[in-house]
């Protein structure tokens, strides 16, 4: 395996130890490690670039504290980079104060965990906020999808839209809207149509549903195992579609975190959740200090 990107750093390093001031060419011999950690990490070649000069602009000409040697200095400098380039310290919850019935539409490819995710949300707005949420799916696509989420109703508890055969996106998303103001529902979460690759039926379909039903918070789903691909979903989407937050999904099986660190670049919306298992709990708010944690190994 490859040294950590920190071990990278403290050995380009070591042979400056104490010297004053973070020279031009030690940075950027120091840099060049850090794009190869990068991209070995499968961060997006322009994101990278954009990172490295911040990072070489702010380091040259650092003069180094006493405490620490020039390496564990740059590789804070880096640290911090990512920590702010993946959404700083904070992180970004749910906006559930609009007026009820909020509406969550949960958007993305089919297969990136969009289903799943809906029943973790659910669960945790009604354990963790206190609201009362139900969930519709419109994906009339996937064979069984529909039943798939009332399966995931029935185990955490949440209410979710009866099914009726045969009746369409938009069509679903007006009973559903209906169905919450009448039941009291705080939050309306609705699962739309995932497709194997981004297409027009599906961005157009996405649209119709997004202007009758108002979204507050429209989440895009995207699988961090995918990589650069997960990035490409996420531009597309974007580009059609104002979404409010993405979420990474198989963080537990994502060793390097690139995904995150272009996801935050391309779409300049924050990573609000990161999903971490197959189970109904596996979900936590996305922290960047953490996937910052995981690149610099
Ligand atoms: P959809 O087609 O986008 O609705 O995808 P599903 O919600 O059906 O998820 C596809 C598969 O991914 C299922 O087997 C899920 O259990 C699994 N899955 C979803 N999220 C995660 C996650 O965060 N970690 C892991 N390991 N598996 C996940």
């Amino acid at each position: 395996m490859f040294d950590s990107l920190s071990d990278r750093l403290g050995g380009v390093f070591d042979k400056l130890r104490g010297r004053g001031a973070l020279k031009e060419q030690d940075v950027r011999d120091a840099m060049r490690e850090v794009r190869i950690a990068l991209l070995e990490a499968d961060v997006a070649l322009p994101v990278v670039r954009r990172f490295v000069d911040q990072v070489t602009e702010k380091a040259v000409g650092q003069s180094v504290l006493k405490s620490v040697t020039p390496g564990q200095q740059v590789v804070k400098i880096v640290n911090d980079a990512l920590v702010e380039m993946l959404g700083g310290e904070e992180t970004v919850g749910l906006t559930l104060d609009a007026r009820p019935p909020v509406v969550i539409m949960m958007v993305g490819l089919q297969g990136s965990g969009k289903t799943t995710t809906t029943g973790k949300l659910a669960r945790l707005i009604r354990e963790k906020h206190g609201k009362k949420p139900m969930m519709a799916s419109l994906d009339v696509n996937r064979p069984a999808a529909q039943e798939q989420l009332a399966v995931l109703g029935e185990q955490t508890g949440v209410a979710t839209l009866p099914i009726i055969q045969g009746q369409q996106p938009v069509d679903i998303a007006r009973r559903a809207l209906q169905a919450a103001k009448l039941q009291a529902i705080d939050v309306l979460l609705l699962d739309t149509a995932g497709r194997l690759h981004v297409d027009q039926q599906l961005m157009d379909e996405m649209k119709a549903v997004s202007e009758i039903s108002e979204p507050t918070e429209t989440l895009l789903v995207v699988d961090s195992l995918t990589g650069q691909d997960a990035v490409n979903v996420a531009q597309s989407f974007s580009g059609e579609i104002d979404l409010t937050g993405v979420v990474l999904t198989r963080m537990d099986g994502d060793a390097r975190g690139g995904a995150a660190l272009s996801m935050r670049a391309v779409t300049g919306k924050p990573i609000k959740f990161a999903g971490t298992g197959e189970k109904i709990d596996a979900i936590e708010p996305f922290h960047p200090k953490r996937v910052a944690g995981r690149i610099l190994g």
